[in-house]
């Protein structure tokens, strides 16, 4: 049997055949809520030991396009096992143009999930706050679509006198689970007894809302251009999302507890685009909002040394189904009384070579709130 998994499953099953003493199981991303497929996450069980091959179908519409389909890792666990990637993908090219990405899972287990990245989803985020114990206070700011409670987290400090503040965010693109195993790093780091940490934990009062569109994470939407309107295109005046809603009341909150601020917005990028950048604010934005999205940029670079100092900060010209202008970093700049917001995209691959790994994902969070830090120490 094969089938979406339960908690962020995603998957329309087109064939389950035998191959020899092998399983042929054809699939292809579902869009859902967005125009361009990318999540898939599925769960075959009954397999009795028998080797697997995943044929994912119509990988080449997926975000990202045709272009270096080899250098995609999905992930696979047996038996509710640990996520690993595999170790390789081979793209076949069909006569009439249409791109297959096969992959093999060796046999030996009953069950088998296939996704196309770690998955991260409410429970992950539950069983990382339950081991950090007291260190993170959680509350409810909303409620979304279909009615399951927004969780805002707050570091567990003294609240009496104002610090400088930073308001983490991530999966405003449901989908992008970098972003969460990033925030997993920041939660956990933040939390520990590391020396830095510390200092962090005394200087900063550090507000997170881990899943922005909490709906899209638990169904297993992708999210990206999700109709019928981009969470990170729905930060009008008057907002177009109940989370987005809620959420530019904390923010508002947030604005008159802290000072200096910042705002830091996780994401994943297209399929097999490697490494971390920040997504700079848009030509038309004020320069000043540039010039800090910049200097981040910089930042972070300096964390970085896998990776050219200049490819950590990318020029915003892609084409938006909405109005290009009404994100997250929009809003705050200009409500916020020039707040800045910085976008950081996080490969759903590999910083160089490498795939990346859950620890190697919380290590980029720690690069994270070193840079924010850092960024947020000059002003304060
Ligand atoms: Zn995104």
């Amino acid at each position: 049997m094969v089938r979406p998994a339960e908690i962020s499953g995603n998957g329309c099953v087109l064939a389950v055949e035998r191959a020899g003493k092998s399983w042929r199981i054809a699939f292809a991303s579902e869009p859902r809520t967005s125009p361009q497929p990318l999540w898939f996450h599925l769960e075959a069980s009954g397999l009795h030991g028998a080797p697997v091959e995943f044929v994912w179908e119509h990988a080449d519409i997926c975000l990202g396009g045709a272009s270096e389909l080899d250098r995609l890792r999905p992930v696979l666990r047996a038996d509710g096992g640990e996520w690993t990637r595999v170790d390789a993908v081979t793209v076949e090219l069909l006569e009439d143009g249409r791109r297959l990405v096969r992959f093999r899972c060796p046999g030996g287990s009953d069950a088998v999930a296939a996704a196309f990245c770690y998955p991260y989803s409410l429970p992950d985020l539950d069983a990382t706050l339950a081991e950090l114990g007291a260190a993170w206070e959680r509350c409810t700011i909303g409620v979304t679509h279909e009615g399951r409670p927004l969780t805002r987290l707050r570091l567990a400090q003294d609240h009496s006198e104002a610090r400088p503040g930073l308001y983490l965010m991530a999966r405003q693109h449901s989908g992008e689970t970098p972003g969460s195993w990033a925030l997993d790093g920041i939660l956990r780091y933040l939390a520990s007894d590391a020396e830095r940490a510390r200092a962090i934990r005394e200087a900063l009062d550090v507000w997170v809302c881990p899943m922005v569109d909490l709906d899209g994470v638990v169904n297993g939407d992708y999210g990206k251009d999700a109709l019928p309107w981009d969470y990170n295109r729905a930060w009008e005046r008057l907002p177009m999302r109940a989370s987005v809603h809620a959420i530019q009341r904390d923010l508002l909150r947030f604005h008159e507890r802290t000072r200096p601020r910042l705002v830091v917005d996780l994401h994943g990028p297209g399929h097999s685009t490697p490494g971390i950048y920040v997504q700079l604010p848009r030509a038309e934005r004020p320069e000043q909002q540039r010039l800090g999205g910049l200097e981040f940029a910089g930042d972070l670079a300096a964390l970085t040394p896998e990776l050219p100092a200049a490819s950590l900060g990318h020029e915003t010209t892609y084409a938006s189904r909405w109005n290009m202008l009404s994100t997250l970093g929009s809003w705050v700049w200009d409500t916020m009384e020039g707040t800045q917001c910085v976008t950081v995209e996080i490969s759903y691959q590999r910083l160089v070579a490498e795939p990346l790994t859950p620890e190697g994902y919380r290590e980029i969070g720690r690069r994270v709130i070193h840079a924010a830090n850092g960024w947020l120490m000059r002003r304060a």
